[in-house]
């Protein structure tokens, strides 16, 4: 089929990238000139692992083709809205990206099309999608809701193996079409949800917002840990094996951050509020959220007092979390900013985000190549996001490299008795210290 995709950032990239991959003739279109640029020439502008190569294997095949222009689309059968929702002011998600995108599309439209909203988006944007459309143009087409799951860092294969694929169309003529799109997957035996456009566009804020519970609640079990003497790597294990609780999302640390879970809890309480519904749970994620992202400057302040001048932190990870280099929301943008504001100086690493972070620090601190160049001259050493390749430093190497022998994990990456048996002081998250 032949397929667009408006937007290519990290979900349009790997929605467009896998759809070629599954034989499908996809052209990315997006504004950004020096993305589009940067794919032409097979790099991929953001970090994902296995993405590059997929890029670069379907632009050879010549079945995945980036474009600036949307008169380069020619007549696809779908058409993708991969854009931003970022929340606005009152914390509603912002549908600019998207409408002003679909008034621009109507004008390209020129037999039947499915359009597809591949952003998250509240309930009732499919409608504001078809009336925008349809004021523009008198060609045939469908809206249809088509919400993504995938995590960062694990996103082409999430996407190539999906726990399911959710469509919410109310039309039969669209589905048809959604369901020849997805056969490549539903044949091997992907579940195709077919649904409602508004149990759709509810259906993933419903995910984002029970996971970011689950990880406010064990959070709050993180803490009561600490004051009980527990230790919350045996609760989470203890009530992890249990199968209607799982074992993922379970893992304490320092807060969610990211380009999704903050901004969707907010606009689904939002739309609860919009509808005169108190959506309690929803208050008390957040709440607990903004409170543990403030956890580990507070711990460090109440062993090391409120001046930091004079201290060195070494800082490893910079990203949301592992194996990504999105920075939107993650905890170690604010924990830098507490850190210089106290007169602290930081020596930063991260393997793939420390690019993005040196836009917002372009000289407030120091960016070192590698975990241990960072702990070089450093008297404290924090851990924010929990790369692999942190786990496997031993720690006599801390011992020697930090003045001050003391170790905040926010990710709770050491083992305590390890840590402590190397003659290190080590601060976690619920496993009493
Ligand atoms: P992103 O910021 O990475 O990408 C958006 C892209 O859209 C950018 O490349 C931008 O240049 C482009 N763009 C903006 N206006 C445009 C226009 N008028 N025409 C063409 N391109 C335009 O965003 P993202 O992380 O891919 O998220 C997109 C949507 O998907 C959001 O609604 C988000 O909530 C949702 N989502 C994101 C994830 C994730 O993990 N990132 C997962 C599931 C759903």
């Amino acid at each position: 089929m032949k397929v667009s995709v408006i937007g290519t950032g990290y979900v349009g990239l790997v929605t467009g990238t896998c759809l070629s991959e599954v034989g499908h003739d996809v052209t990315c279109m997006d504004i950004d000139v020096s993305k589009v640029e940067r794919l032409r020439n097979g790099k991929t502008p953001i970090y994902e692992p296995g993405l590059e190569a997929l890029v670069q294997k379907n632009t050879a095949a010549g079945r995945l083709h980036f474009t600036n222009d949307l008169h380069d689309l020619g007549e696809p059968e779908v058409i993708f809205f991969a854009l931003p929702t970022p929340p606005n002011g009152d914390g509603d998600a912002d549908l600019s990206y998207v409408l002003s995108a679909a008034k621009d599309v109507a004008h390209i439209l020129k037999n039947y099309t499915v359009l597809v909203n591949k952003s998250t988006v509240p309930v009732g944007t499919a409608q504001k999608v078809r009336d925008v459309v349809a004021a523009e143009t008198q060609v045939s087409f469908d809206v249809v809701s088509n919400p993504e799951f995938l995590k960062e860092g694990f996103a082409v294969s999430d996407f190539m193996n999906a726990d399911r694929i959710v469509v919410g169309s109310s039309s039969d003529k669209a589905r048809k079409v959604m369901e020849e799109l997805y056969q490549p997957f539903t044949t091997e035996g992907v579940p195709l949800v077919l649904m409602d456009e508004a149990s759709s566009e509810m259906t993933k804020y419903a995910a984002n917002s029970f996971l970011a519970t689950k990880i406010s609640f064990m959070n709050e079990v993180a803490n009561l840990c600490e004051l009980v003497g527990a230790n919350v790597d045996k609760v989470r294990e203890g009530i992890g094996a249990d199968e209607r609780i799982g074992k993922r999302f379970l893992y304490a640390g320092i807060g969610y951050g990211g380009s999704c879970f903050p901004k969707d809890v907010m606009a689904l309480h939002r739309a609860a509020e919009s509808h005169d519904y108190d959506f309690k749970i929803l208050s008390a994620v957040m709440d607990v959220n903004a409170r543990q992202k403030k956890l580990l400057v507070k711990k460090i302040t109440d062993r090391l007092g409120e001046d930091l001048s004079g201290k060195t932190f070494a800082l490893w990870g910079l990203a949301f979390k592992a194996d990504t280099d999105d920075i939107r929301e993650a905890p170690s943008l604010d924990i830098i900013r507490e850190l210089i504001s106290r007169g602290a100086a930081v020596r930063a690493y991260d393997p793939e985000a420390a690019e993005n972070v040196q836009r917002i620090f372009p000289t407030e601190i120091t960016y070192a190549s590698s975990a241990h160049e960072a702990l070089e001259g450093a008297d404290v050493l924090i851990v924010v996001t929990e790369w692999k390749e942190f786990i496997a430093i031993e720690p006599e190497i801390l011992e020697r490299s930090l003045a001050d022998k003391l170790i905040f994990d926010g990710r709770n990456i050491f083992d305590p008795h390890t840590m402590s048996a190397a003659g290190l002081q080590y601060v976690s998250i619920g496993r009493g210290n």
